[in-house]
């Protein structure tokens, strides 16, 4: 017989797989010796067999929850269905991986006619006991059978309306004894029986629907956002109520031990008195800070605060605490690592180094590479703001900056998203795990209601997506599709903007600024450079990108694509002149013009790099992409240039290709026009050398593009090489340098210890070398790729992530047949996926040197770099 039932005496923090999250932290809590209600946990691996059962309890289990509840009983002494002690559980959820709110809880089972009287007279609290009763029913009425949740707040609504209440607190015993009697009404008329009466039936229908919740629609759609697999199952605890809605002195709470937003190391957390679990993270009533339970309950409050110091210390990680008051008594519910943004992630990590719980390595591993780009938050231009008047505030529940149209839905939002493009902001009075799809592809997220840890709020946080919530002066109608912003009336499309790290709004739409690296993910990015093997270097062929890539920590430049600096007015004026000259004659004068504009480049460029390296591509682009195309742009050009418009079409159809991709372009314009790659090695060595006047030492990294064999880059190089001598020779200086070849050709990968012979390092040009090897034209791919992946004949875009079996295989072969031919030659990634961190941890198991990536992805990418190291 398998075991599928562990009292919490029995697990402990290690057991995640098999008790989950929650039933492993509820044990080794137990084992602390913390006040922890007492429960047992049914593993994963009964859900499992759950599903393998057709959806069903098999009788092994149920009799084994049978002798678990018995035992409890015995241990607790309270009964089911007793009338003097009656025990009542509740039953949760709790994967292996949190997903919070995802699947279905269901409290106060065991209440029924009988023990709800019983209960009220053991707590001489008969408010407390309906109140219990009513909240069993509407749960286990939706959880359960499906009813709406709306049906039975409808009731409570109505009510509460009739009698002239402002809040659930206005309802008397007899209010709420009607309630029960109206909730129980809603069985008979929506489902054709009773509410079941018996504990047992209870408990077991409550156990079979928190299997059944693993696989809704909502936690599979949170699974695909979070990759988290699908079989892991979900385990359910079946824990003794305690309850924090008996009375002013009881109450609920949630608390984090550092701030989850900033990561600011306090307290940070709410309660609310006379208030059950629920209603604190449902965002219904706003929740009191708990600084004020220091003053109302102090004992409480320092008890509370040496457990949560003492589980911190435990776990060596920030936690999220659940707890319950009961009259007077403090109980622990829930420890798990706490959810946090990006930026408190980092500053975590950083602290926690410092406070000597964990080591810089450790840091380096709990941070998720991606989700550093969100640190380098966007805020709202200091300009643009002072022009923008705040309309209204709220809680700052999730640092950023948006702007976005306003959706009322998360339907409305996704399909705003996906069908127009839009940037969505998705506002709601509150919000619910049904509107995940909404939250995902929204901009910024805001709400009229809840606190900091609201539902939208520990959601928010947790993508990294700007969020403002509970907005005074924000009323939603979702009816007519308006809000009302301190009485300025907003339609469904209307622009807001967000400011989620102050917690204002603003109308219309504001500027966002440039990102920056704070202090905490410096740190950590130096940790993280001492750690790495491979190289982070940019792909920055501008001095204001090369800057930014710098501010982000690169190491150089790995790629400067010198193409790009073709695309100004003037200098493209003086690139078509060159373009339609038909001999070296006629080419002389405007490579001369930009001989000189290039030059001036890669001076800006060298003196920005600090004896950092810089890697110059020579001219990559077939020719024709720099001519005009059609008719009427044909005419403007030929005038600009002052030439026979005739003249200037036949040049152009003469350079059409076909195959432009595959055809007169890289290194093959070297062979057909030497005089443009000898213009730009004058450009580069004219600045070098110019520097060194200065008395500033460079080392130029000149790279070859599209080399297909060695007697290619040979011929290639040699021409660069001469030319280079005669410029050393004519300035009666000499400097270091190297000549080295993209290797973006199959060919080339596939002779490159040949290749190797006349080549100074290798630097994978990723883009060219899938689309190569696949046969798929870079540039349209976006026609089939989606069908591709959805049908799982790709497992992921290969010009995203490598594509470890075809073109990482290419890669490795060039790898080791490169440094067969030059053991130590360098090897870089300068292609897309250079920043990719799952590509990253296949370039360091093949021995790739560095690296070459955007700006932005350059912290990603150092992260991940030292992750693959470590
Ligand atoms: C590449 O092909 O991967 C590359 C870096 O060059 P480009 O994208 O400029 O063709
Ligand atoms: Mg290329």
């Amino acid at each position: 017989m398998m075991k599928y039932i562990y009292p919490f005496e029995e697990g402990n923090k290690d057991m995640r797989q098999l008790l989950g999250g929650k039933g492993a932290n509820l044990a080794q809590m137990t084992n602390l010796g913390l006040p922890v209600p007492s429960g047992f946990t049914i593993s994963t691996e009964a859900c499992n067999a759950f599903y393998e059962n057709h959806n069903q309890l098999s009788d092994d289990l149920l009799d084994q929850i049978h002798r678990a509840i018995a035992a409890l009983s015995a241990k607790v002494g309270k009964t089911f269905n007793s009338s003097t002690a009656p025990l009542l559980v509740s039953v949760r959820s709790g994967a292996a991986i949190s997903m919070p709110g995802m699947m279905d809880t269901i409290l106060n089972i065991g209440l029924n006619d009988q023990t709800v009287i019983a209960l009220a007279n053991l707590t001489a609290n008969e408010r407390f006991a309906y109140d219990s009763y009513r909240r069993l029913l509407a749960m286990f009425g939706n959880v359960v059978y499906g009813i709406s949740e709306a049906t039975f707040d409808g009731v409570i609504e109505k009510r509460k309306a009739d009698q002239g209440y402002q809040s659930d607190l206005d309802l008397t015993v007899n209010d709420l004894q009607e309630i029960v009697s109206e909730f129980k009404a809603i069985y008979q008329k929506e489902l054709n029986h009773e509410f079941p009466q018996d504990p047992t039936d209870q408990l077991m229908a409550a156990i079979n629907s928190v299997f059944e919740s693993w696989n809704n629609h909502r936690a599979q759609v949170y699974r695909r956002e979070n990759d988290i697999p699908s079989d892991l199952g979900t385990a359910v605890n079946v824990q003794m109520m305690v309850f924090g809605n008996a009375g002013e002195d009881s109450g609920t709470g949630v608390a984090f031990t550092r701030d989850p937003a900033t990561g600011k190391k306090q307290l940070f957390g709410e309660y609310l008195l006379n208030a059950q679990g629920e209603d604190v993270v449902a965002g219904i009533r706003t929740p009191q800070p708990i600084e004020t339970l220091r003053s109302s309950m102090p004992h409480l409050y320092d008890q509370f605060a040496t457990i949560a110091e003492k589980l911190e210390l435990h776990y060596r990680d920030m936690q999220d605490l659940e707890f319950t008051i009961e009259n007077g008594k403090l109980y622990m519910l829930q420890a798990r690592n706490g959810k946090r943004t990006p930026t408190a992630a980092v500053k975590i990590a950083v602290d926690l180094v410092s406070e000597k719980l964990i080591s810089k390595q450790e840091a380096i591993m709990r941070i998720k590479p991606e989700s550093v780009q969100a640190i380098l938050y966007p805020e709202f231009d200091e300009q643009a703001l002072a022009e923008n008047k705040i309309v209204a505030s709220g809680l700052p529940a999730s640092p950023g900056a948006a702007t976005g149209q306003i959706y009322f839905t998360a339907e409305s939002a996704k399909k705003a998203h996906d069908d127009q493009h839009r940037k969505v902001i998705l506002i709601r009075q509150d919000t619910s795990p049904e509107d995940i799809e909404g939250m995902v592809v929204s901009e910024a997220i805001v709400t009229s209601r809840g606190g900091m840890t609201s539902h939208a709020a520990v959601v928010a946080r947790g993508m990294g997506t700007p969020a403002t919530v509970g907005v005074n002066g924000l009323q939603v109608n979702y009816q007519t599709k308006t809000a009302t912003i301190s009485g300025n009336q907003l339609h469904e499309g209307d622009w807001l903007s967000v400011d989620g790290t102050h917690g204002n709004l603003y109308l219309g739409q504001i500027k966002t600024t440039d990102l920056t690296v704070n202090d905490d993910l410096a740190t950590l990015l130096d940790w993280a450079k001492d750690e790495a093997r491979l190289g982070v270097y940019a792909n920055a062929d501008t001095p204001k990108d090369f800057a930014q890539a710098l501010n982000f920590g690169a190491d150089g430049i790995g790629l400067a694509r010198t193409e790009h600096m073709f695309f100004k007015p003037e200098r493209l004026l003086e690139m078509r002149r060159l373009i339609i000259a038909e001999d070296a004659e006629g080419r002389k004068t405007p490579l001369k013009r930009l001989l000189e504009m290039q030059r001036g480049d890669f001076y800006e460029l060298y003196k920005l790099s600090k004896g950092r390296s810089v890697t110059i591509r020579l001219l990559d682009p077939p020719l024709h992409e720099f001519l005009p195309h059609d008719e009427k742009e044909i005419k403007a050009v030929a005038a600009q240039l002052e030439i026979d418009p005739d003249y200037l079409a036949q040049r152009v159809d003469a350079l059409k290709e076909l195959n432009p991709m595959l055809g007169h372009r890289g290194d093959r314009l070297a062979v057909t026009f030497p005089d443009i790659y000898q213009m730009q090695i004058q450009a580069i060595m004219g600045a070098a050398l110019q520097l060194l006047d200065e008395g500033i030492i460079i080392e130029p990294h000149i790279m070859i593009p599209l080399t297909d064999s060695k007697a290619e880059m040979s011929w290639v190089r040699d021409l660069v090489v001469n030319q280079i001598e005669d410029l050393f020779d004519a300035h009666n200086a000499k400097l270091e340098y190297t000549v080295g070849t993209m290797m973006e050709m199959p060919r080339a990968c596939l002779t490159a210890d040949k290749v190797a012979e006349v080549s100074d390092f290798f630097s994978f040009g990723t883009n060219d070398l899938t689309q190569l090897t696949f046969g798929y034209s870079r540039d349209d791919v976006g026609s089939f790729m989606p069908a591709y992946i959805k049908e799982g004949i790709l497992p992921a875009d290969p010009f995203q992530t490598v594509d470890v079996e075809g073109v990482g295989a290419l890669m490795k072969m060039a790898v080791d047949k490169g440094r067969f031919t030059k053991p130590q030659l360098p090897i870089g990634v300068c292609g897309e996926i250079g920043g990719d961190p799952k590509s990253i941890h296949f370039f360091e198991a093949i021995g790739v040197t560095y690296v070459s990536c955007s700006p932005f992805r350059v912290p990603v990418a150092r992260l991940a770099a030292a992750q693959a190291h470590l």
